[in-house]
């Protein structure tokens, strides 16, 4: 069997998309700031991330650190940006990313930048490089953004299975071998351990196989952190299992990009929280990531949970309950490259069937495509509207869930605009989160939920990396049709005290680094 529908799809976006992106704007002031001089951002709302509210002050950067928060005088010979009353904020941290997947392209991250993220977590649904690769791909490639990991389930049993192997369960010899593996990694600054059970490289796992491994995490202070088995029609049994994971292995768990994926269950994000809340009870540290959109960006074999990849039945059972055809759009989709940017329903049109024997036919085709490009890893993907903002809205304001993007360099919107919606829609549009609330689940709880030190705050000692916006005008732009649109009101971002985006485009500095447990 060979799995031509890798999760690696997420990785191979550098040449999915040809258009030419805003990246080679001119050096500006950030060039000048190499000098030991200090620099203070005056005329700034702080909002430090801590959730407690915001206030009028300065803020006193040396080199990549904060060095001064509050009402401070300016030194002689500073240099002095004048913020003009907007926000000022720590830089965003993105617990659940795609971006590095282009960098060496674009080493500007600029869709991560442009929303404000200075640090993007990634080895994420179970999918990640090792380590060492990693830190030496900082250090030969610099970027503008900082850069963690989490060690893969899928790809440590890609290492230690081999990839015509991943359709069982692992052997006890196996999972030891894994585990050295992951002992190592977590040595080398890995933040624990990453799982994509819905994709078929760790669908086959069984619970006490991930377990194992978790308690690995746990041994080093790791985190674990999921891409559920299921996000529809075992999202509860789903659920049970990060729960077990967590109360057996010790471990902080985290359920990555929260949804309800099910038509039927739409409106019952409360009772899922209820459940994560008596698990947090029992003394359980579960917590959830979140990105603020209806539709996700995946497989299109996601939408056969059962894996019944030919089955008419499933696939109605998919057109009607998983996903809208009407409104997922194929974002990829080679064996017939026109149908991308089209949805379900018209490309049944074009071949005069129904929906679901359309979604038969784009799985099929796909699979065949792949057994005849056997080094084509990323064949197609599907922006699947599927998720209610009924549930969105509890799932974003529950108090232990912080918020991700889940995005990369196009595709799905997400990728620029994230964090820039949630503060335009969910706090000055709607008003469900207070600001200060909303830059806490971005700031310092994400980097709780991560486990980076040093981060996440503004506070005297802390990484200078910083966001300074508009809450009046802050805007995230990017949509289906123009998913690279540059969000509105983001002024000024610093990563480790160097400027790498300002006047709408990044600044072409690469002070980002690799960050280790
Ligand atoms: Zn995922």
């Amino acid at each position: 069997m060979k799995f031509i529908f890798s999760l690696l799809w997420l990785c191979c976006m550098t040449n999915a998309f040809t258009q030419v992106d805003a990246e080679d704007t001119p050096v500006s002031i950030s060039a000048l700031q190499t000098d030991a001089r200090t620099l203070l951002i005056t005329n700034v709302f702080i909002i430090d991330g801590t959730g407690t509210p915001g206030k009028m002050g300065s803020v006193r950067i040396a080199g990549d650190k904060i060095i001064g928060v509050g009402q401070l005088l300016p030194l002689p010979d500073e240099q002095i940006l004048d913020g003009k009353g907007k926000v000022l904020a720590p830089g965003f941290i993105d617990s659940h990313s795609h971006h590095d997947r282009n960098l060496n392209d674009f080493p500007t991250a600029l869709g991560a930048i442009s929303q404000g993220i200075t640090t993007i977590v990634i080895g994420q649904d179970g999918e990640s490089d090792p380590i060492d690769s990693l830190k030496k791909w900082c250090i030969t490639r610099p970027k503008s953004v900082n850069i963690a990991t989490y060690t893969g389930h899928a790809s440590l049993r890609i290492q230690v299975m081999g990839s015509d192997q991943l359709h069982r369960t692992a052997t006890t010899t196996e999972i030891l071998n894994m585990q050295k593996i992951l002992r190592s990694e977590m040595t080398k600054g890995s933040f624990g351990l990453s799982t994509g059970l819905e994709y078929e490289e760790g669908f086959y796992a069984s619970t006490d196989e991930v377990l194992q491994l978790a308690k690995t995490a746990a041994e080093y202070d790791g985190k674990y952190i999921s891409h559920l088995r299921s996000e529809d029609i075992y999202l509860d049994e789903a659920i049970d299992e990060i729960i077990t994971i967590g109360r057996e292995a010790h471990i902080p768990v985290q359920v990555s990009h929260i949804k309800i994926a099910l038509r039927d269950d739409w409106g019952t994000a409360n009772q899922i929280l209820a459940k994560l809340e008596a698990a947090r009870a029992e003394g359980i540290n579960i917590t959830a990531d979140v990105y603020p959109y209806e539709y996700w960006h995946s497989t299109i074999r996601v939408l056969f949970p059962n894996k019944d990849f030919t089955s008419l039945e499933a696939a109605t059972f998919a057109t009607t309950h998983l996903f809208d055809p009407a409104g997922s759009i194929l974002v990829r989709y080679l064996p017939n490259p026109e149908y991308a940017g089209k949805t379900v329903s018209e490309i049944a049109v074009l071949r005069k069937e129904t929906p679901e024997e359309t979604l038969l036919y784009l799985v099929k085709a796909a699979e065949n495509y792949g057994l005849e490009h056997p080094d084509e890893t990323y064949i197609e993907s599907i922006m699947g509207k599927s998720m209610s903002d009924a549930d969105l809205i509890p799932f974003i304001t529950w108090t232990h869930s912080n918020i991700c993007s889940d995005g990369a360099n196009g595709g799905h919107p997400r990728g620029y605009g994230a964090f820039t919606r949630v503060l335009a829609e969910y706090v000055r549009e709607e008003k469900i989160l207070l600001l200060e609330t909303a830059i806490n689940k971005m700031t310092a709880l994400s980097a709780d939920h991560v486990g980076i030190q040093g981060r996440g705050l503004i506070a005297t000692g802390y990484y200078a990396d910083l966001v300074l916006f508009d809450p009046d005008t802050v805007q995230d732009n990017a949509n289906t049709d123009n998913a690279k649109a540059i969000s509105d009101g983001i002024i000024t971002v610093w990563v480790n005290g160097q400027i790498v985006f300002e006047h709408g485009g990044a600044t072409n500095q690469f002070p980002g680094v690799f960050l280790s447990r």
